[in-house]
């Protein structure tokens, strides 16, 4: 620690991964005063043309507003999302039925990942006492030290030493990895059979949404299931859920089966993705996986703790990966305030309280994965439905 001049040392801390949970944690680090160094292993996205990745857009809900709103963003990304206020399901014979989220309309927002990882990324650096450091990738990290290691585009090993490090780098974490070579830590992981793929779908010819706004498409089919979160530029995002040998299956009878699957199972969705963009897309494309992670403890000593996805991936069917990875930020700050920063009692405390709870909403995350597809088709479900998230 340095002093920084006071008589309170300063502490300095590095976060790795400037995803959408490393992001905000940064800010969350600044406004307690620390020394922040941000290391992403991609280039600044704020500067790329495209970004490749994960969803296009995202369901904020409750938990994630909440913690937005401790760093002053809830605005600014509300101002910016859709609001959806149903479920609204497309029978496979063509037939649309709603089904609220709450009676008194409250919503879930559809966001864009893209914007508000960058809204994060140029509000950490707003705060003069963080430091975002692009491209720089971890390979090694000397947990017991504090120490890190990283590597650059053009060859250079740049490393550090830290008094806290916390890991926010995604599903596939390194620092998790690092974490398990010094820590008993247990943990699990389990790939779903089921792929997703996502599916431009455009705005009307007459330039507005093609499919009404303000509700979350979902085509449940069993087996199969596609949904579609409406963007702010007219378009829709559809996603496609199925078995990875689905997907093999409909590749190898090239673009024509395609068509023929979607007029089996989605037909009303032809005319609204349209047909070109539907055979182009789908054969361009392949299925992605979906991992459901658990583990415990978060944490390492006084010296290092992961978050969000890297501690408790979960597959997307209760929309809460991220909301629940925001959720991180304000416990963990609170635990932080009342132990007034003291690492070795807040670490712990945090594992403990928070591991149990991103398990269980892997849990749910994984039952809807179920309920979506399936059971909303299910008229003791329809009159039984009483709440969820997406
Ligand atoms: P990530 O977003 O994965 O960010 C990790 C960052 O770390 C990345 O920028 C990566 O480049 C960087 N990184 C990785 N390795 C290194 C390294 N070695 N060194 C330095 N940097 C590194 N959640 C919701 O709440 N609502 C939804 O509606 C929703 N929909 C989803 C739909 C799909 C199809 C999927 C797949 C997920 C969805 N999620 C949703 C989950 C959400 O995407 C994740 O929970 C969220 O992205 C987790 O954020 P994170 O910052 O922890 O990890």
């Amino acid at each position: 620690m340095d002093s920084g001049g006071g008589d309170t040392p300063v502490v300095k801390a590095a976060v790795v991964g400037g995803g959408l949970v490393g992001a905000l944690q940064a800010c969350f680090l600044a406004k307690r005063g620390f020394q922040v160094d941000l290391y992403e292993g991609r280039e600044d996205i704020r500067k790329m043309e495209v970004v490749k990745g994960r969803s296009i857009n995202l369901a904020l809900s409750i938990r994630g507003r909440a913690a937005l709103r401790h760093v002053g963003l809830e605005e600014e990304i509300t101002s910016k999302g859709i609001p959806m206020r149903a479920r609204r399901i497309h029978g496979r014979d063509g037939t649309l039925t709603n089904q609220p989220y709450d009676k008194d309309g409250q919503a879930i927002l559809s966001v864009d990942r893209r914007n508000l990882n960058e809204t994060l990324l140029t509000k950490a650096e707003t705060f003069p006492n963080v430091k975002l450091h692009f491209s720089h990738k971890l390979t090694r990290a000397d947990l017991d030290k504090g120490e890190l290691a990283f590597s650059t585009p053009n060859g250079d090993a740049v490393s550090d030493t830290y008094d806290i490090v916390f890991g926010t780098d995604g599903a596939y974490s390194t620092m998790r990895r690092q974490l398990m070579r010094v820590n008993r830590i247990n943990f699990s992981q389990e790939y779903i059979p089921h792929g997703y793929m996502e599916l431009f779908i455009p705005p009307a010819k007459d330039g507005s949404f093609g499919m009404l706004p303000n509700y979350l498409h979902i085509w449940p089919r069993d087996e199969f299931m596609m949904i579609g979160l409406p963007n702010q530029d007219k378009t829709f995002t559809g996603t496609l859920f199925m078995p990875f040998d689905e997907f093999d299956r409909v590749h190898a009878k090239g673009e024509e089966g395609v068509i023929a699957f979607f007029q089996e199972h989605f037909p009303d969705a032809i005319n609204i993705i349209g047909e070109e963009n539907l055979r182009k897309t789908f054969m361009s494309s392949s299925g992605l996986p979906m991992v459901s992670v658990k583990c415990y403890p978060y944490h390492h000593k006084d010296k290092a703790v992961i978050m969000g996805d890297a501690a408790h991936a979960m597959v997307p069917f209760y929309g809460q990966g991220m909301n629940c990875g925001f959720e991180d930020c304000v416990v963990l700050d609170e635990i932080l305030d009342k132990h007034n920063n003291n690492f070795k009692t807040a670490l712990p405390e945090f594992s403990k309280i928070r591991s149990p709870d991103a398990q269980a909403m892997c849990d749910l995350a994984m039952y809807n994965y179920i309920e979506m597809r399936h059971l909303v088709n299910s008229k003791l479900f329809l009159m039984n439905k009483k709440l969820d998230n997406f």
